[in-house]
């Protein structure tokens, strides 16, 4: 049996949210605990919180939510790549790995370790140079995810140019990754947003399923 890795964070009140969207407050509107006859919660958070995919829709007017993203997108074969640069990804580094049309492929930067310790929002993130992003729209990706809540930097403010290079050329987006237990490697990936209709970008799980390696002959 392979076990299974999760690479999802978890949603919870008070935590680290992208500067200006909305807070995360996760409460009771009734409880066992105050004799009600059932426990329920509401949640209330941004769509691009914690674990989450973003849609074409979110950058461009009329674009695909992701209730109609294939879920072949982000359910398949998959390439963990260990990025070595502190500042950001750039096109020298993923030349380095190969990168081929169709992959899927996640990004463990030091994002991982790093960013999710605390539920202040870390500035200095690592994230996609708008080079990098061309890089990987010329090599026809088919889904990118990274460690941390955008794939554009916040002090470089790239985000714009970085998600429509991507998005534009049909690559899908995971972000909010936490790759801190998983080893650069290939894997099976798991990844369903929530169907949220004309969704911009909506909470995601994530899985990794470690391949089996293959039994040497004796
Ligand atoms: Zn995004």
């Amino acid at each position: 049996m392979t076990q299974l890795i999760d690479i999802s964070v978890v949603l919870h009140t008070g935590m680290v949210h992208w500067p200006g969207d909305p807070s995360v407050a996760i409460t009771r509107t009734s409880d066992r605990a105050r004799g009600d006859s059932a426990t329920v919660s509401k949640l209330s958070m941004g769509s691009h919180t914690g674990t989450h995919m973003d849609a074409p829709l979110h950058f461009f007017r009329g674009g695909k939510g992701l209730e109609e993203m294939p879920l072949e997108a982000t359910v398949g074969p998959a390439r963990v790549i260990a990025i070595r640069h502190l500042r950001w990804i750039t096109p020298d580094e993923l030349r380095s790995h190969h990168v081929r049309r169709g992959e899927r492929i996640l990004f463990k930067t030091r994002n991982s370790t790093r960013c999710w310790k605390t539920n202040r929002f870390v500035e200095d993130f690592v994230y996609l140079s708008t080079e990098a992003a061309r890089f990987l729209a010329a090599r026809r990706v088919r889904a990118v995810g990274i460690d941390y809540l955008s794939v554009g930097g916040y002090r470089e403010r790239n985000g714009v140019a970085v998600h429509r290079t991507l998005l534009g050329a049909g690559i899908w987006i995971m972000e909010g990754l936490d790759l801190s237990r998983v080893r650069p490697g290939r894997y099976e990936l798991i990844c369903l947003p929530l169907r949220v209709r004309t969704s911009d970008g909506a909470p995601a799980r994530a899985i990794l399923r470690p391949i089996p390696h293959v039994g040497r002959q004796q």
